[in-house]
This record gives structure tokens, sequence and C-alpha cells, in this order.
């Protein structure tokens, strides 16, 4: 393994989440998700925190200077050797060249990318039948990863929610925004080391795939 940012990118829904989560644990590779970040600033009682409620709970992009401030903040902190996964950054053309800027800045190698591409109907039934857990952040499906607690969660008990922005009329906004700001990123990481990765199988066979792609990816790289 090296300083390398696996990055997750793809719709909402389409099991970044899950998949970094997952990935993260087998791997022994910490994961920032940027949603989680920011979802975190928003429950603060100040005006910045309330305007970033507003905006997550529309389904609308936060700022790119505010996303790249938080992403730049965390990775000076300092990538550890085994690297970084990165879900839900970048989305935008605009943050993919802060993101190489920083890469850059930092001396970490060239990021993996890893786009999880699904039909945007099937991520609507995936998305409104999405729970989490408040407390550990499990990311639970009633219909395809349900909790072994029912509606509580199988690690600890806590009442499983729905997120705010897991409504429909919301998931259609965050849709539409996704549409207009992927192309330019897809384009940007198309001749590098970028994989696109059909999320049609199960979360089981989706994982596997994944692994098989970063593992192979890390031979290449070491040798
Ligand atoms: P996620 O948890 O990745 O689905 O993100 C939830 C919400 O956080 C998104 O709908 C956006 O409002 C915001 N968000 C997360 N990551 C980004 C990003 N890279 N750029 C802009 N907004 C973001």
């Amino acid at each position: 393994m090296t300083r390398r940012i696996i990055l997750f990118f793809g719709a909402p829904g389409s099991g970044k989440g899950t998949q970094s989560a997952w990935l993260s644990t087998q791997l022994g590779i910490a994961s920032l998700s940027t949603g989680e970040m920011l979802r975190n600033q928003a429950k603060q009682d100040t005006p910045e925190g309330r305007r970033l409620k507003e905006i997550l709970a529309n389904g609308s992009l936060v700022s790119d200077s505010t996303v790249c401030e938080v992403v730049a903040a965390r990775l000076s902190r300092g990538v550890p050797k085994s690297g970084l996964i990165l879900d839900g950054f970048p989305r935008t053309l605009a943050q993919a060249k802060c993101l190489d800027d920083l890469v850059g800045k930092l001396g970490l190698d060239e990021p993996l990318v890893l786009h999880l591409d699904a039909e945007p109907q099937r991520l609507i039934e995936r998305l409104t039948a999405r729970r989490q857990c408040p407390t550990c952040r499990t990311i639970y499906n009633l219909r395809s990863l349900p909790s072994r607690g029912g509606l509580q969660c199988e690690m600890d008990g806590t009442d499983l929610v729905q997120r705010d922005d897991d409504k429909e009329a919301v998931i259609r906004r965050r849709f539409t925004e996704f549409e207009s700001s992927c192309g330019p990123v897809i384009e940007h990481y198309r001749d590098r080391d970028y994989y696109r990765i059909p999320c049609a199988g199960r979360p089981d066979e989706i994982a596997s795939q994944l692994l098989r792609v970063v593992v192979g990816e890390s031979r290449q790289v070491a040798a």
C-alpha cells in the first residue's frame, strides 16, 4: 500500500458509503465521507451550520470552496502510509482540480478512482429504503441490506432513521445535481487510474469486484 487516495464516485445511492466503509475495514484504510463531515458541521447552531443544514436538506451541492476547504484541512493534517479513502469527493471539475493541487502539494500518489455506476430508477428505490444508525452511522437498506435488529441497529440497538435528503423529491434534485456535474469529472479522470464498476449486482459481489481492482492496482503500483 502507498500514500494513495482512493476516490469513490457515483450518483446518490450508488453505494459509495456502504462500499467505502466495507473496503476501509477490509484494508485497514481510513475512510472519510464529505457528506458525513458536512452533516456534522450542519449540526452546529451557528449561521454557517444553519446555512449548510438548509443546503443539505434541499439536496443541492455545497459550494466548491467550502468542500475544498474541509478536505484540504483534513488532508493537510496528514495522510497515513496506507492511504485514505474519500467518499463523495470530488463531485465537480473544480473540486477535482483542487484535489490535483493538494495531491501535488502533499506529494501523494495519483488517486485511484472507483466510479460506482447504476441505473437511476434502481437508485431511487434503493435510497427511499435506506436507513442509518444515528449513533454508529452504520447504513442499512430495508430491502437489500436489512438490520438483523429490524428497525433498530444490529450493533447498538438504536432506532434507525431516514436521512432528510432521502425523501423522493429531494432525491430527484440530488440526481439532477449529479447528472449536471458528473460528466466533466469523468472526463477529467477517464485516462487516469479510473475504473467504472457496474452496480447491478448484490452488495457483496460489488465489494469483491472493488477489492480485486484495488488489490490489483496496489500490486501494479508496488511493482
Ligand atoms: P452524500 O452523503 O455523499 O450523499 O452527501 C450528502 C450531501 O452532502 C450532498 O447531497 C451534498 O449536499 C453534500 N456533499 C457531500 N459531498 C459533497 C461534495 N463533494 N461537493 C458538494 N456537496 C457535497
